[in-house]
């Protein structure tokens, strides 16, 4: 019920937009990306906020370069393949909280033991087959 009204409101605000702001932009202006003041199409930082647009960055202060083998889908990927031993990417990673490392480390390490008990369970099997067909 809750999210319906969400949706209703959300589609009511999208439709009416174009109504509220009619060619509002003046030509050779655009819209500050963080602050929404309208500002020079050639502008390379907003008089308003600050801020930078376009990909041009604040010198000394640039977002840090994040190291590819500490995003997400690295990690994720590293421990697919490599099991626990990719667990290290997930305790050197500084994007993760101690609590999200801990909740990763139990869990890779129990999809692990799962997979070798599965493993050793169907090995097992496999031996028994063999020894009841008398190879
Ligand atoms: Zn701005």
């Amino acid at each position: 019920m809750e999210t319906e009204l969400i949706t209703h409101s959300c589609t009511e605000q999208s439709k009416q937009e174009p109504y509220k702001q009619p060619a509002e932009e003046t030509v050779g202006m655009k819209k500050c990306p963080f602050c929404a003041e309208q500002i020079q199409a050639e502008a390379i930082k907003c008089r308003y906020c600050g801020e930078y647009l376009d990909g041009f960055s604040r010198a000394g202060s640039r977002p840090r370069e994040k190291k590819w083998y500490l995003t997400t889908p690295s990690v994720v990927i590293a421990l697919l393949c490599v099991g626990p031993l990719g667990l290290p990417l997930v305790w050197f990673n500084s994007r993760y909280k101690p609590a999200t490392r801990l909740i990763i480390t139990v869990i890779v390490l129990f999809v692990t033991v799962l997979c070798t008990y599965l493993a050793a369970s169907v090995y097992r099997q496999y031996l028994d087959q063999i020894t009841t067909l008398g190879i």
